[in-house]
């Protein structure tokens, strides 16, 4: 396949990633595990750090979360402003931006130490300490962040953000900046097939029905305004993010992370979706 695609240089950091990169990594919960390529090489996990965020709200306030964001598809751009306006301050889903700072400002209203606690979440699933946020990646994404300070603003004028907004955004921007590799995470996005259980201890980290809404979330929401294509082409639930990263899941079946940084018009990974797309097509595995 011809790769047409861009490596996102709106965070100056990212452009500089070799757009060459590839690499998958399918951990399946019978049958183990099976990578290719660039599979152990960790880099900018960027929006799929929506998803453990997610987890965390929806630990800490159970329903009463879905009071300040929405789970409906926004069929807009991830960082667009204009639903917002009309719509009250409301983000449509946790996936978008506005949506993601809103569980921002929901962890830093509920935890001590909001950025410990969410890196040790995911060492947790992952079971490996060593991840980390890359620090350069942080400071460039820092500096061009009006966008998702307007978003916030705008949200606070509605009320809907209750910290300060230099505060939200420092949590929303560390939490981008988490560096993981396909391998990682796809054993941290077990919990969301195995029933919210990690796979190697058995031990329960998410409720089954917690489980049941985020994997509904990804599969409606997760892939910025091409949710609908991403389910057609692919059918598993999943989440992408501007480092070119996808983690998908099948419930009960297996997880699967592929990581090519080259992003589609809509911002999705363009191979990694063609090599998702050829993955359940060839193997019949998808959800549906
Ligand atoms: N940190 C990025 C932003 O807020 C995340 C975008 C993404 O991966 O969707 O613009």
């Amino acid at each position: 396949m011809q790769c047409t695609g861009e490596v996102a240089s709106y965070i100056p950091e990212l452009a500089k990633i070799n757009p060459e990169k590839f690499g998958m990594h399918l951990h399946c919960i019978n049958s183990g595990h099976y990578s290719f390529g660039d599979n152990e090489e960790r880099f900018s996990i960027q929006s799929i750090s929506k998803v453990f965020a997610l987890t965390r709200a929806m630990t800490l306030l159970g329903d009463d979360l879905f009071n300040r964001v929405d789970v409906e598809p926004s069929g807009d751009p991830f960082n667009s402003l204009v639903q917002l306006e009309y719509e009250h301050g409301i983000p449509r889903n946790p996936f978008i931006n506005a949506g993601a700072l809103v569980i921002s400002d929901v962890l830093i209203s509920e935890l001590d130490t909001p950025k410990e606690d969410f890196l040790n979440f995911i060492q947790k699933i992952t079971n490996n300490p060593s991840i980390a946020i890359n620090q350069t990646v942080f400071d460039s994404e820092k500096k061009y962040s009006h966008r998702n300070a307007a978003l916030l603003n705008l949200m606070k004028s509605f009320g809907n953000i209750k910290n300060d907004i230099e505060t939200v955004l420092d949590f929303y921007i560390y939490q981008c900046a988490v560096e993981m590799s396909c391998k990682e995470l796809s054993t941290a996005f077990m919990i969301y097939a195995n029933g919210g259980k990690k796979l190697i201890e058995n031990t329960q980290i998410l409720t089954p029905k917690k489980v049941k809404r985020i994997n509904a979330i990804m599969q409606t929401c997760g892939f910025y305004d091409e949710a609908g294509e991403f389910s057609f082409r692919v059918g598993l639930p999943g989440k992408s993010g501007v480092g070119g990263g996808i983690a998908a899941v099948h419930p009960g079946q297996y997880t699967v992370t592929v990581w090519s940084p080259p992003l589609n018009p809509k911002g999705n990974s363009e191979l990694g979706m063609y090599a998702l797309e050829r993955l359940t097509t060839l193997t019949g595995l998808s959800i549906f």
